[in-house]
């Protein structure tokens, strides 16, 4: 049985103070939500993941983006051993805005994916197709392709570390969600070719549904079967709203 997940990504959102005052308004929220049977955490700005962390350590923390190389003249790129060095212990890879905005692909995604593994750090991998892509039909082709380029090489006892998420582009923070039916099609056929790559162990990935989900819609799509639990920017923002997800999740 796949334990519900649900992560907030903050964005380039919060200052540290912010950061600060939401992690500890949802202090009460990490034991209620595993009441539930649900692992919770945020991916906040790079500035105010310590401090996060600091004042809120049972969540899951994670990094928005990393690095693969070790050190070395990539200005404005973040390395593992930093991360770590402040307890930080999951990372994003491939977030749309990341592709979008940041030139990301699939085989850089590779790149990082191996190098948190090899860390014993836990990559959130990110796929999903554009509006355009989603309109020619070509959505699972798409997804295909970010899955099998951003897992290439992985042992089956690396992939039972790791994170999906599907995020179809056109529904990140636009207000126009997938719908229940297209989301678990989509995310049951990632299942699919997990399990064409790594066998039975496809059974243990968590795989989450990202795209404009609110408190009003969460529930429909963790009822899924293959929708393990959800990657939220926009209502993930506020406390109550992140608390109005958790409550509206039937554990
Ligand atoms: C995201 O940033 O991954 C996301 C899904 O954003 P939103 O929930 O705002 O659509």
């Amino acid at each position: 049985m796949r334990k519900k997940l649900l992560v907030g990504n903050w964005k380039m959102n919060k200052t540290m103070a912010e950061a600060k005052s939401f992690a500890l308004a949802a202090l009460p929220l990490v034991d209620f939500a595993q009441a539930k049977n649900i692992d919770i955490g945020v991916c906040p700005p790079y500035l105010a993941l310590e401090t996060v962390k600091k004042a809120n350590p049972k969540l899951i923390i994670g990094s928005q983006n990393v690095d693969y190389h070790t050190h070395g003249a990539f200005t404005g790129e973040i390395a593992i051993n930093m991360l770590q060095e402040i307890g930080i212990d999951w990372a994003l890879v491939g977030h749309s805005e990341r592709r979008s905005y940041y030139g990301e692909t699939s085989p850089s995604c590779n790149l990082k994916i191996k190098a948190l593994l090899e860390a014993n750090m836990t990559p959130l991998y990110c796929v999903g197709e554009t509006l355009r892509e989603f309109e020619g039909g070509l959505t699972k082709q798409v997804v295909e392709q970010q899955v099998r380029e951003g897992l290439q090489d992985l042992t089956r006892a690396d992939a039972k570390k790791i994170v999906l998420a599907y995020e179809p582009v056109w529904s990140i923070g636009t207000g126009k969600n997938a719908s229940q039916a297209i989301a678990e099609e989509v995310c049951h056929f990632i299942r699919t070719v997990l399990y064409d790559l790594f066998g039975e162990v496809s059974e243990e990935i968590r795989i989450l549904y990202g795209g404009s989900v609110k408190p009003e819609n969460v529930q429909t799509y963790l009822s899924s079967p293959n929708i393990d639990g959800a990657l939220v920017g926009g209502a993930s923002l506020q406390v109550d709203s992140f608390k109005a997800l958790i409550e509206n999740i039937v554990g």
